[in-house]
């Protein structure tokens, strides 16, 4: 029996619920803004102060993004913004362009939270079941969004046409979608809106990747803060959310709910209005007697139900769904290593000059305390003694806790990369300065800051003896290193480095070094 089946228990309505995104049982979001921030507008700052204007959202000047990518095809429609095709003119490489109109943008709120599902994208990107953010333009009308682009449409849909799906196939589904929320929770992330319209498949192939695209109603966690508002869509919330005391739990529910769903075709709380789910919801009872549920393993219902448990303390956590028997059985995941977010800043972090190591500490040093959430949260996970400091152990199977399986000698090089200082271990100055996402460099206001760190007298250059001085306090201002950097950086040759040179070092050669 399929979603689609008008004799299944859904009334046949339930597809078309979700079908509709603003008429589909979605809940108010109303969490209080953070504050807002200062925002710089221009591109070449003079040697004096960049200018400040505090009208924009991603606070850096306006550029227009079709200088960089040519717009294609319209890929869909959502309730704030339209997504296109695109294609980076430089590589030719295609990407989906998600334009948002800022006039949709009214109040204070809308444009925190757009600020913020950036901030979250940015600090998720680069893990294989999260869609990967390529940049973010503003312009007078709109602020676009570049990433990747997923060409398999939604698993929504695809859910629709196969009905239900085999154990196999499901579980490997099950294992991505608790892979983000693992991801998420590691980076001290809470979802908060997980359903299959959130996810989409990287092509059309059978054994495409699923990728998270939606983070629009995550939040970072704030330790100890218990979430109030009522947010999500009626047939995947938890019964914490409606009762208005909730964790990041209730992620592993909404992914419970998915895995019902991908088994038997049907949501497991269901009812003809939305006040009728929730009474389902809270009264928790799983039909595990209808078809196909009799034919399906013990092992599956065993999942099912530690995922779907009332009680959060007694529910089942993302770590243990990736070790459970029936996620694990005969899954190939488990013998593919996932390069984490974290681990590919770290090598692109080692493959830079150190005059960049040095100017992205004294960003880090600068960053305001919601730009580091997501990174603190991971920090602190992978500081499993809470010393402050990540030892060569800790990074070890912190790295293998979010999935990656490197050999010991690749684990120390990526030590070494990280500790600035050569002091041994990684404080968190250390690891931020080397997990922070590029994107925060083209926050003007960042870059400018590290220049005139190293501008101490305000000439608007950095001299060879101000590069010296700075370098020396970390060990690193030998005669040959401040040589070679001034020979990369100083491109009009005048012996010293004018913002200019230093904002385009700051922004070049990104790409992942060529480590292992
Ligand atoms: P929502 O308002 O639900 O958040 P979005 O604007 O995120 O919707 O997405 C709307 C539609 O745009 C999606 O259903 C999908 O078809 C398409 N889309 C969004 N992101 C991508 C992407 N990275 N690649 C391909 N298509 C996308």
């Amino acid at each position: 029996m399929g979603m689609c089946s008008s004799t299944s228990k859904s009334g046949g309505t339930y597809p078309n619920a979700h079908r509709s995104r603003s008429g589909e049982p979605n809940i108010v979001n109303g969490k209080p803004p953070p504050p807002a921030t200062q925002i710089p507008a221009r591109k070449q700052p003079p040697p004096a102060s960049p200018k400040i204007v505090n009208n924009t959202i991603l606070g850096k000047s306006f550029e227009d993004v079709k200088q960089y990518y040519t717009m294609g095809k319209e890929l869909g429609r959502g309730q704030f913004g339209v997504t296109y095709l695109c294609t980076q003119k430089s590589t030719g490489q295609k990407y989906a362009c998600k334009s948002i109109s800022k006039k949709k943008l009214v109040t204070k709120s809308d444009k925190d939270d757009m600020r913020k599902e950036i901030q979250i994208m940015q600090d998720l990107s680069g893990q294989a079941n999260i869609v990967e953010f390529k940049g973010a333009y503003e312009d007078k009308q709109s602020v676009h969004m570049v990433m990747e682009v997923c060409e398999g449409g939604e698993l929504f849909d695809r859910i629709i046409a196969k009905g239900h799906y085999s154990e196999r196939a499901a579980a490997s589904i099950c294992r991505s979608i608790v892979n983000v929320v693992h991801v998420c929770h590691f980076m001290g992330v809470m979802h908060r809106d997980l359903k299959p319209e959130n996810f989409l498949l990287s092509d059309k192939s059978e054994n495409a990747l699923l990728k998270a695209t939606d983070f629009g109603l995550s939040v970072y966690i704030q330790e100890g803060k218990s979430y109030r508002d009522v947010v999500g869509s009626a047939y995947y919330v938890a019964p914490e959310v409606l009762k208005r005391k909730y964790g990041k739990e209730i992620d592993i529910w909404s992914a419970g709910v998915i895995l019902y769903i991908l088994l038997s075709g049907v949501p497991p709380f269901w009812a003809e209005t939305e006040k009728g789910i929730f009474d389902a919801v809270l009264e928790g009872y799983i039909d595990f007697e209808s078809d196909p549920w009799p034919s399906i393993s013990r092992s599956a219902k065993d999942l099912v139900r530690k995922m779907l448990t009332q009680d959060p303390k007694r529910r089942i956590t993302s770590a243990q769904v990736l070790g459970h028997p029936w996620i694990r059985e005969g899954g190939e995941a488990s013998d593919k290593p996932i390069d984490s977010a974290v681990l590919s800043r770290m090598k692109q972090f080692r493959a830079m000059n150190k005059l960049k190591k040095l100017a992205l500490k004294v960003i880090a040093e600068n960053l305001s305390t919601e730009e580091i959430q997501g990174l603190k949260s991971m920090f602190k996970n992978i500081d499993t003694d809470n010393s402050g400091t990540i030892t060569y152990e800790e990074l070890k199977t912190g790295l293998a806790r979010l999935g990656s399986k490197l050999t010991e000698s690749e684990v120390k090089q990526l030590m070494e990369a990280a500790d600035v200082d050569g002091n041994g271990s990684i404080d968190y100055i250390e690891f931020i300065t080397a997990t922070m996402h590029r994107h925060k460099l083209e926050r003007e206001e960042h870059l400018y800051k590290a220049f005139q760190h190293f501008d101490t007298d305000n000439s608007g250059f950095i001299t060879r003896d101000e590069l010296q001085t700075a370098m020396k306090d970390y060990n690193m201002g030998d005669e040959d290193t401040i040589r070679d950097i001034i020979a990369e950086v100083d491109t009009d040759n005048d012996g010293k480095i004018n913002y200019e040179e230093f904002s385009t070092m700051m922004r070049s050669g990104t790409q992942p070094g060529k480590l292992f």
